[in-house]
């Protein structure tokens, strides 16, 4: 499966996302890019805007415009899936919208003709299996997808977090749906913004409660398509006993997802109680406030659900008494010098706002949460504008691999014949206490090997070592393996910044062959670091005494209780000594393990020159 971010590698928003395997296509998402920051421009992809549409197909995880916004340019023949109540939450917004953004039929048309899925139920499309998770985000209805093809799984986590209402859920869901897969390709917008606060939605709410009771005139700018906020604020109302009041358009949107089905019917967040939300009024293209209204409000006290424009702008002029003004959305959108600055919205809102938001993304510790339910041979970031930051927060557990856009990795099932593996090989565990000697103040360390998957083609083995950042500091050397056993055809190794340190291709390395006693690089006395694999699986410190020997395999044969009683003769034994073990060098351990000799034979790849590592 060929996985390729045409976007979205180092930008937040305007993402898209291309599983391919044997000529199908799965796109995910197709949304504009937000205001401000980097911008690539109008895309054209072969398969999604171009070209053979008959194999593809795009998935959406969410109604932000980030994700949705270019599906009407896409052709009618691309069939595309998302979640229902999403869909139906999108066709109010662009039927709101409609008078004034002539784009929005074309949304209305390609969204009346698009495909709904179930949460928890997997579908097919071409090779691929498919299966929707719900998650939790600012937009309601927002999906993970596992997506799964030749073997390899991938879960695309689209945006989400782990501090909403219903975040709760997921460890089960991920348990029950996904369980362990291959890659993630993860949402990380806020690796970048360490302000970005997380508190819960819960405890948000809590503090509107609180302001609510306290003030009676209050007015809060969010998103209209934030479901939960919008209904953690309407019960918040409710609770401190004021008006809830909300535009004819805004009623709509609470109304699509309180005559849901019954996936969400069971939370009584989405439900009304005994007074539903008040919808104003129009009169004169303005909203009406005559004085039976105003002196209800003064009596009651009120929470309205406002946005920046000439409408609620006038009305909130005319509301009587004290009124606190609340940003519940990010603040980057009023801040001067932000390039998302909304000067209406910062208008509107003037100097005295309450700032109580919480983010719609997730952050950094919870993600390693759910990496570590995912188990991932390897991370790959989009959404963010900082993927080397996220390389370096999860880089000590995860291989992360860093792309850019239009680049791709293409991982094949372990289950094929023919593969080649790239691994990343790092000193594992230190250790110390079994030392016997001669110098018991060496250290030697178990050797952690971090497989990146199987690719068909060694280039495709090189370009995702190439791309992947794991333990930095422990990397001892990357390697490809052609086959998954130690009998390999051909081993390249590199140091930690990918140059070549040795190579290994079979074939004459016996005596009198052409590489007989290959160079290694080492001179006899030098001390390095050797990989010991077969019973040890160590790495530990020795001098090089030189090129293996016919003399030094029959010291192994005499020394070698096992050896000699399996083999009726030394000639007998040197017959399976095998390519691989003639391109060989005798090492002197200074750390000898159990049952050691004082002389070992180690491949001559698996030498590597002598550091001092720190803990
Ligand atoms: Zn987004």
């Amino acid at each position: 499966m060929k996985i390729t971010i045409h976007r979205g590698t180092h930008q937040i928003g305007g993402c898209v996302t291309e599983y391919e395997y044997k000529g199908w296509k799965l796109f995910v998402d197709y949304g504009e890019e937000l205001a401000g920051g980097h911008k690539t421009g109008k895309l054209e992809i072969e398969g999604l805007t171009r070209g053979n549409l008959s194999k593809s197909a795009l998935l959406i995880t969410h109604y932000h415009g980030d994700h949705i916004g270019c599906i009407t340019e896409l052709k009618k023949s691309l069939p595309i899936y998302i979640g229902k109540v999403g869909r139906d939450i999108q066709l109010v917004l662009s039927k709101h919208l409609v008078s004034v953004d002539g784009l929005q039929r074309k949304m209305i048309n390609r969204l009346q003709s698009a495909n709904t899925f179930t949460p928890g139920e997997s579908f097919s499309f071409g090779p691929f299996t498919i299966m929707p998770i719900v998650i939790d985000h600012s937009a309601f209805d927002a999906y993970a997808f596992k997506i799964e093809a030749d073997n390899v799984k991938v879960f695309h986590t689209g945006d989400f977090r782990t501090h909403g209402f219903r975040s709760g859920k997921l460890p089960k869901v991920i348990e029950k749906f996904v369980g362990k897969v291959d890659y993630v390709v993860c949402e990380a917008t806020n690796v970048s913004r360490p302000d970005a606060t997380s508190i819960s939605e819960r405890d948000l709410q809590q503090q509107f409660i609180k302001s609510f009771k306290k003030n009676s005139g209050n007015v809060v700018y969010l998103s209209s398509t934030n479901i939960d906020r919008l209904f953690a604020l309407y019960h918040a109302a409710q609770k401190a006993h004021r008006l809830f009041l909300v535009d004819a358009y805004q009623r709509q949107v609470m109304d699509v997802v309180t005559q849901r089905d019954k996936l969400w019917g069971k939370s009584k967040l989405y439900q009304y109680g005994d007074n539903e939300p008040m919808v104003l009024q129009y009169e004169r293209g303005e909203f009406r406030l005559n004085a039976k209204f105003k002196a209800l409000l003064e009596e009651k006290g009120y929470v309205l659900i406002a946005r920046a424009n000439k409408r609620f702008d006038s009305f909130v002029e005319r509301l009587p008494g004290n009124k606190l003004r609340y940003l519940s959305m990010w603040k980057g959108y009023v801040d001067a010098g932000n390039e998302a600055y909304n000067e209406n919205l910062a208008a509107a809102l003037g100097k005295d706002f309450k700032l109580l938001h919480t983010s719609g993304h997730c952050d950094m510790n919870n993600m390693r949460e759910l990496f570590r339910m995912l188990q991932p041979k390897a991370i790959i970031p989009i959404h963010t504008d900082n993927p080397t930051k996220f390389a370096e927060q999860f880089c000590d557990e995860w291989p992360v691999i860093t792309l850019n856009d239009g680049e791709s990795i293409s991982p094949i099932s372990s289950k094929k014949m023919d593969h080649c593996s790239p691994f990343i090989c790092c000193l594992g565990k230190k250790k110390n206490s079994e030392v016997i000697g001669p110098d018991n103040k060496e250290t030697y360390w178990d050797i952690a090997r971090k497989c990146l998957g199987s690719f068909y083609w060694k280039e495709a083995a090189l370009f995702a070592l190439n791309h992947a950042i794991y333990r930095p500091d422990a990397v001892l050397f990357k390697e490809v393996e052609e086959e998954e056993d130690y009998s390999a055809e051909y081993i390249q190794t590199y140091d930690k910044d990918m140059n070549p340190l040795s190579t290994y291709v079979e074939g004459e390395h016996w005596p009198d062959g052409d590489r007989y006693q290959e160079p290694c690089g080492f001179a006899p006395g030098d001390k390095v670091l050797a990989a010991i694999i077969p019973s040890y699986n160590t790495i530990i410190p020795a001098t090089i005494i030189g090129p293996v020997t016919p003399d030094a395999y029959r010291k192994v044969y005499e020394e070698d209780e096992l050896c000699h009683n399996h083999y009726d003769s030394f000639e007998d034994f040197e017959k399976e000594i095998w390519d691989f073990d003639w391109d060989a060098v005798v090492v002197r351990p200074l750390v000898r393990l159990d049952g050691m000799s004082e002389e070992v034979i180690v491949p001559r790849v698996f030498l590597f020159p002598y550091r001092e590592v720190n803990d």
